[in-house]
């Protein structure tokens, strides 16, 4: 039995988590559930699930949770504050941890489980995009195995051969016969939309995503691709890539979702219905399979599949990861930073769409040659970054 903490359990991905859980209940038990201040998904949660701890960072929250739970029979402990998210996914019975914080605040805690030499299944891209090489080094120090959760990742992931799955962070392409990993996106909800229209386009329209039923802040990154970018950023990091080794493809259809291309001409795919069980389910059984509860790709349903390369002038963001990715470490985490601000003022009606490319762009630019020695840096340049984006606002 795997005891898992599933960090973010209240969001779109710790909700598909905790579903793959109870169709696997066999092999998997909740130890503990981490998120934000979402009281009523926590409670129900807690009585589904019975975990040893649960913890809300949000500390009026989290009494809350405490006063509805007093009148149950309940034994879970309710924990409060920020801190007890890393107390939680560093603990000596918990086994994996789940990490589907949303944003910087996912960091900490991720780090925290990786140094405890948890096995980690990581949903938080910006863990990868804020600190990188530290991460993988974290990694290497604690002998912990991480797993990717990203759809795209998971789809190279499962295209790797077994040798490169087993050495995250430390792959090598050309042993491996790999010429280029295509990252498959969807373009989003915009890729149609006659440029002249970006700049009128509203929070409504922006996180309502195609093809993925995902959570506001990431639907937003999706519609501009900046979070194919961060994508590309994790793939660098998971896959140990160079410059050449990697292109974004647009594949609206979403079914694709993301391909490995060998020397000798070949092309794996991984593809299945969009629903983010299928990867959650991937890390959580591997190397087994085992029942996510989503259905069988129907191919005499499917309309066609399409390819195409993607228009920097429709999505300027996704140029100015893959720029950042580059240029360095100080450059991609003040990106994160940036974003986070813009993309939360966007979906306050504070900014204009076009904005989120502009705050981002003009805080890197100040931030990219800044210092990064360790994850105390990465935090400080990070509040940096945010005031520069704030002020810009
Ligand atoms: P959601 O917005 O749906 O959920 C975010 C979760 O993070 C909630 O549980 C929220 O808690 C919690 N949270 C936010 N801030 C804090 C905080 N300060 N302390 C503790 N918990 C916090 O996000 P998603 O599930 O969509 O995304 C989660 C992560 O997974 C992101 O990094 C995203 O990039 C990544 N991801 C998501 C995919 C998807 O399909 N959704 C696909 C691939 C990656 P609460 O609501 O209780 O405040």
């Amino acid at each position: 039995m795997e005891n898992i903490t599933v960090l973010g359990s209240t969001g779109s991905i710790g909700r598909s988590t905790l579903d793959v859980v109870r169709r696997n209940s066999d092999r998997f038990r909740v130890f503990a559930l981490g998120a934000g201040s979402n009281v009523e998904q926590m409670f129900a949660d807690v009585m589904e699930f019975k975990p040893d701890f649960a913890v809300l960072s949000d500390e009026s929250a989290s009494s809350r949770l405490k006063d509805l739970l007093a009148g149950s029979n309940s034994v879970t402990k309710i924990l409060s504050g920020y801190d007890q998210l890393s107390f939680i996914a560093s603990h000596e019975s918990c086994d994996s941890v789940m990490a589907a914080i949303v944003g910087a605040a996912g960091l900490i805690p991720a780090l925290a489980a990786v140094r405890a030499g948890k096995k980690l299944y990581l949903a938080n891209k910006e863990s990868l995009v804020m600190t990188g090489h530290l991460f993988i080094m974290a990694l290497k120090e604690s002998g912990s195995r991480i797993l990717p959760v990203d759809s795209e990742h998971n789809a190279i992931f499962q295209s790797l051969p077994e040798t490169e799955q087993l050495r995250l962070g430390f792959c090598s392409m050309r042993d491996a016969g790999v010429s280029r990993i295509l990252l498959t996106g969807s373009g989003g909800p915009f890729r149609q939309l006659p440029l002249d229209r970006l700049a009128s386009v509203t929070p409504e329209e922006a996180v309502a995503h195609p093809t993925w039923n995902m959570g506001s802040k990431i639907s937003v990154d999706s519609s501009t691709m900046m979070n194919k970018g961060f994508e590309f950023i994790e793939a660098k990091w998971l896959f140990n890539l160079n410059n050449d080794d990697i292109q974004v493809v647009i594949h609206p259809q979403s079914v694709i979702h993301s391909m490995v291309q060998y020397r000798d001409g070949s092309v794996i795919a991984q593809m299945g219905n969009p629903d983010m069980r299928t990867p959650i389910a991937r890390v959580m059984a591997y190397p087994d399979r085992i029942d996510s509860g989503v259905g069988s790709l129907d191919f005499f349903a499917l309309s066609g599949l399409s390819f195409f390369e993607p228009d920097y002038s429709r999505y300027p963001c996704l140029k100015l990861a893959i720029d950042s990715c580059w240029a360095g470490q100080a450059a991609t985490t003040a990106l994160n930073a940036a974003n986070e601000v813009a993309v939360a003022a966007f979906l306050n009606h504070e900014v204009s769409y076009p904005r989120i490319y502009e705050i981002c762009s003009r805080t890197v630019e100040r931030h990219s040659a800044d210092t990064i020695v360790d994850v105390e840096s990465v935090l400080e340049l990070d509040r940096r970054a945010r005031e520069t984006a704030s002020a810009l606002l």
